[in-house]
């Protein structure tokens, strides 16, 4: 399945609320390329499970939060394609009592769960760290919380080739920054990206997607070609208060959007970002005539979690 290239629409937005100021915007459906291995997780997973395959290791080990996309789509990947699955879990308070809905999932696939307290959690990517797990657990093939190396990366580079029209901007919603870094590292010389926080604070992203593109460019010995400099921009004006919160403005955006264009969104991503697209187009950030493209991430079966509330 990772052999192919799924063809997932891309759906014009013709919503009164933006119409008026020209800006063509279209909504890439990645969230429909598969049923569980959803959105950007799925070109996240998939050099790094070839990457496994090429060490000759079966068990793949990864790192999220209770309710990670991440987390079920490798638990999801690990069940379709035959590979054992080990999630290390942020806070050690889930292991006790009731699971939500994400756990639950990644747990009926055959993942592993693994809870670790917040305290070490913070130590992801401390060899020491590691080393302790591979003892308890044994020999695996690491991934980073999200999947995102320099494997992700090169996934996400594929995103920007599948879709089907001359675009001017490319946009995502950021977490790490590993799927803008890709955008980013497959641009036409003027096209542009531009992400959307999703953290307080996430200032620092900046600094990661620019590692990750001279990372990549050192990986294959290449200089940083200039546009990569300043064709994309990350706006840290749309995380409504923290990673994750919900607020009433942002909630009936959601729900208006659905109901005009028929598209659902989460809460956590895509509906941040589609917030604060909407809210650029409106006051003016674009040029009349231009064409945007959103990429629709994923983040649905977050939603379902959230919704049962546990
Ligand atoms: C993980 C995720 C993101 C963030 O991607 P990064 O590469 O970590 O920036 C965006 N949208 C959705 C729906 C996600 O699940």
């Amino acid at each position: 399945m990772f052999e192919v290239t799924p063809a997932t629409p891309l759906t014009e937005i013709r919503d009164p609320l933006i119409l008026p100021f020209g800006v063509k915007l279209y909504v890439k459906r990645l969230d429909l390329n598969h049923l569980h291995i959803s959105g950007n997780k799925w070109y996240k997973l998939k050099y790094n499970i070839e990457e496994m395959r090429g060490q000759g290791k079966d068990t793949l080990l990864t790192f999220g939060g209770a309710f990670s996309n991440h987390i079920a789509a490798t638990a999801a990947a690990g069940k379709e394609l035959g590979f054992k699955t080990i999630g290390v879990i942020r806070g050690d308070e889930h292991e006790q009592g009731k699971r939500n809905r994400t756990l639950e999932f990644a747990a009926s696939c055959g993942m592993q769960l693994h809870f670790v307290s917040r305290e070490d959690y913070r130590n992801r990517s401390s060899d020491e760290f590691i080393a302790q797990l591979k003892e308890q657990l044994g020999d695996f093939f690491l991934v980073p919380e999200g999947g995102s190396n320099l494997a992700g990366v090169k996934g996400c580079m594929e995103i920007a080739n599948e879709i089907s029209v001359p675009f001017d901007y490319i946009c995502t919603a950021c977490g790490t920054g590993a799927t803008l870094a890709g955008l980013v590292l497959s641009l036409g010389e003027k096209q542009q990206a531009i992400g959307f926080s999703t953290l307080k604070g996430g200032e620092f992203l900046d600094d990661e997607v620019k590692s990750f593109i001279e990372e990549w460019h050192s990986a294959n010995g290449s200089p940083v070609p200039s546009n990569e400099r300043y064709n994309w921009t990350i706006s840290h004006d749309y995380h409504f208060g923290r990673y994750a919160k919900v607020t009433k403005e942002l909630e009936q955006f959601i729900t208006a959007f659905e109901s005009v264009n028929n598209i659902p969104l989460d809460h956590v991503y895509t509906g941040k970002m589609m917030f604060g697209l909407y809210d650029m187009i409106r006051t003016g950030y674009f040029v009349p005539g231009e064409v945007v493209v959103a990429l629709h991430t994923g983040g649905l079966q977050g939603v379902k979690s959230a919704k049962n509330n546990t």
